[in-house]
């Protein structure tokens, strides 16, 4: 299995990956910058070279770059709009560079515009920043649909994705607190929700996973993290979700309200809960 959490990458990427190391994770999700926007720190490429090594040696999945909270391509103001889309131009370019990474960032949301116009925006941004086929996989995260969040549907999601001219590298991340919140009922009713995704989206575009718990009710479209086994979805159901053969190439990341300690359980929690 490859599980990882979400980690500063403040101390540089080698760092990172070796406190990943240290709590027994074979992945992790970064931000690309800080997370509520503004400039990137230049890339260090001998950092970079450290942890490409480092990953090999501990045979790491793919790592997650996660882009800014604020980078809204959907919003109703176009200066908004555009400093999103120099955001999201910067980091493709960027996490090209890093080894092994994904793109992972929330689709956006439409502020009343409504979500036909909400998709339109995000397809044309997406449209602008991808212009070749792309050597890095790009994922919309599915959201739990609070506010006016697009993302809130695989059928949204597939949209986007259909409206993107090159797409081959497009796919979903899925954050169990999310699909649960949006109401996907992942705990007792998996295989249903495997099969809408397979239909709607098919699971080649399955490449990322949020391992969260829920501090909120099933389909309550509120986005709370909780620890594992600590929420509304339960351990049973997250061990359940984990050992689905669907999942078992595809990158576990950590978001639960945690410090380093907390992860490294229960990360070997997980672990030792694959059967
Ligand atoms: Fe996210
Ligand atoms: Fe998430
Ligand atoms: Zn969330």
């Amino acid at each position: 299995m490859k599980i990882g959490c979400h980690l500063s990458v403040a101390n540089g990427f080698y760092k990172a990956g070796l406190q990943a190391v240290s709590i027994g994770a074979n992945s992790f999700q970064f931000f690309t910058r800080n997370p509520r926007g503004g400039r990137a720190k230049e890339l260090n490429l001998s950092d970079l070279d450290k942890l490409r090594t480092l990953m090999k040696e501990h045979d790491f999945g793919s790592i997650l770059a996660h882009g800014s909270y604020t980078m809204n391509l959907c919003s109703n103001k176009e200066e908004t709009r555009e400093y999103a889309k120099n955001l999201l131009r910067d980091d493709l370019k960027r996490v090209a560079q890093i080894p092994g990474a994904i793109y992972v960032f929330h689709p956006g949301s439409h502020v009343k515009q409504g979500a036909e116009k909400g998709i339109e925006y995000i397809i044309e941004a997406l449209n602008e920043a991808i212009t070749e086929p792309l050597d890095v996989v790009v994922c919309l995260e599915a959201m739990s649909g609070k506010g006016t969040e697009i993302g809130r549907s695989f059928e949204e999601l597939q949209r986007i994705i259909e409206g993107v001219k090159y797409n081959e590298n497009l796919g979903v991340c899925v954050d169990t607190c999310h699909l649960y919140s949006a109401g996907y009922d992942i705990i007792d009713n998996l295989e249903n929700v495997l099969n809408d995704f397979d239909e709607i989206l098919g699971l080649n575009r399955l490449k990322a996973v949020h391992l969260n718990d829920s501090k909120m009710p099933f389909n309550s479209n509120k986005d709370r993290h909780e620890r594992i086994g600590e929420g509304t979805l339960g351990l049973e159901g997250i061990l359940r979700l984990i050992n689905h053969p669907v999942f078992k190439n595809i990158p576990f990341n950590l978001e639960t309200p945690n410090e380093i300690n907390g992860y490294a359980e229960e990360i070997n929690l997980l672990k030792s809960n694959i059967t």
